[in-house]
């Protein structure tokens, strides 16, 4: 029976945040866990072990590690996170191995650790077929796509397609086992980094981009497409959008797809631009509305793209506008403790949030009444990573002249409605609520928001990259650099 390896090292890292991601922030499932956890989910290795069933081939699950997106990995937390993986892959003798990754992992003295992982796992296992599933905010770079075999990335954002991608790799692994396919891979990487703001893939330019990748996925020749939008909060030589085709046969064919879907995305590049209201105006916008909810988009302070999530800017706005209604959560674990001694129904006094650095706005002094406080573990029930469970640790609801606050013990990704609900919140019957994050609430909340507002505040996830301190991405590239010429024919 063929015998395929199951595994993978999934971080976004945002290399302006602090603090160093530490071996404690990191998930570590092993052996068993790993099908225990993730089976029945709509994740990618959810997708590779319902496809390994399907094909009657026997699943060797070996590490998965993950954590939520945040500052460089400690080089010791990924040496031994990469030594495990390598090893538990090579013992086996394995047929071949499906990865999840993300793409977009940086680890001290390594800037692209995906192309170094696979590079090392190479080493050992030789020619044995590697498959790969990227996040649609991977940084690809020439030398991981070297030393893959087949690969697939999101196609969406927010990303409600990822166990597809699953499916997707583990059939193409299978056909690479029964020589069905000869794959050619190209990777065309224009100097272009695109705030997440604007690479929502159903709206404007991107959906352009991703409406010609499917059709050019039409041609049997071409075995698949990969647009990666890129992350522009790593700051490293490969940072931004890349487009990696796979032809079977030859690789002119794969070029030509490339070539023409990396030159729409640079002829696009003016489209990729966001407008934002400053935070008062916009608080005051969302009071105009009659009906619930408003989204106000805190992106800066992005959770899901390595942000503190302890951002303090809107907090302010809504606190001097008294928001009756409006929700907004800020990670505290200090003022979590502070509820938890007080208990609920007391009054609080506090300076919440603005702790993790200078970028995000200074700490807010408030007085509140704890409404509620529990534990906050929730499972996703919505279209993003259906079935999973997350760990969101203490919480404490308190109220503050009418603005709900939600003050967290651990960052939580709002990408789906349980965040609130698990808390007794009704995401429907809120006048306002605040999302920390770009593009990925809209899985959570796009669907019955009345207004979407887009607020500038500060943080290590700023939709306008030139405020941000680069040191080592390419230069020049948009839209740091001016009057940037490129042509795929250079
Ligand atoms: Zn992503």
């Amino acid at each position: 029976m063929t015998r395929i390896a199951v595994g993978g090292l999934w971080h976004e890292t945002n290399t302006f945040a602090t603090p160093p991601t530490t071996m404690e922030d990191f998930q570590v499932l092993r052996g068993d866990e790993i099908p225990h956890q993730l089976h029945g989910t709509r994740t990618p290795i959810g997708g590779f072990l319902d496809w390994a069933s399907a094909a009657e081939v026997a699943v060797v699950p070996t590490v998965f590690a993950w954590a939520l997106p945040s500052g460089i990995v400690g080089s010791d937390v990924y040496e031994t996170l990469a030594s495990q993986l390598v090893e538990e892959i090579t013992r086996p003798r394995a047929d071949g191995v499906l990865l999840d990754l993300h793409g977009a992992m940086v680890a001290g003295g390594c800037e692209d650790v995906e192309a170094d992982l696979l590079h090392r796992l190479r080493r050992t296992i030789g020619s044995t077929p590697i498959g790969v599933v990227l996040d649609f905010h991977a940084n690809t770079s020439q030398a991981f796509v070297n030393a893959v075999d087949v690969l697939s990335g999101y196609d969406t954002y927010p990303h409600v397609d990822v166990y597809d991608r699953g499916l997707e790799v583990g059939e193409l692994v299978m056909r690479l086992l029964r020589n069905d396919v000869e794959p050619s891979r190209v990777i065309v990487q224009p100097p272009l980094m695109i705030p997440p703001q604007a690479q929502a893939t159903a709206l404007g330019a991107m959906s352009e981009v991703m409406r010609r990748a499917h059709d050019a996925e039409r041609d049997p020749a071409i075995v698949n497409v990969v647009v990666a939008a890129g992350f522009p909060y790593a700051d490293i030589p490969c940072a931004g959008c890349s487009v990696v085709v796979t032809s079977n046969g030859g690789p002119g064919l794969a070029r030509g797809v490339a070539d023409e879907l990396a030159q729409t995305l640079w002829d696009a590049r003016d489209q990729f631009r966001v407008a934002q209201v400053p935070p008062d105006e916009a608080v005051a916008q969302a009071l105009r509305v009659a009906d619930g909810p408003v989204i106000l988009v805190d992106s800066a302070d992005n959770v899901g793209g390595g942000a503190p999530g302890d951002g303090t800017v809107l907090l302010e706005a809504l606190l001097r506008a008294r928001a009756k209604g409006a929700v907004i959560s800020i990670v505290d674990p200090n003022v979590v403790t502070a509820a938890r001694q007080a208990g609920e129904g007391a009054v609080i006094t506090a300076d919440v949030g603005g702790k993790t650095d200078a970028r995000h706005g200074r700490p807010v002094p408030v007085r509140g009444r704890v409404v509620r406080l529990q534990r906050s573990d929730f499972a996703y029930r919505g279209s993003y990573m259906t079935g999973r469970r997350v760990q969101a640790g203490w919480a404490a609801l308190l109220d503050v002249d009418g603005v709900l606050l939600v003050v967290r013990e651990r960052k939580v990704m709002p990408f789906d409605q349980e965040e609130l609900k698990v808390l007794s919140l009704e995401p429907a019957r809120c006048r306002i609520i605040v999302v920390k994050s770009a593009i990925a609430w809209r899985a959570a909340y796009g669907s019955i928001a009345r207004a979407v507002i887009e607020v500038d505040t500060p943080g290590v996830c700023a939709a306008n990259l030139r405020g941000l301190p680069y040191r080592h991405v390419r230069r020049p590239v948009v839209p740091l650099d001016e009057g940037v010429r490129w042509s795929v024919r250079e």
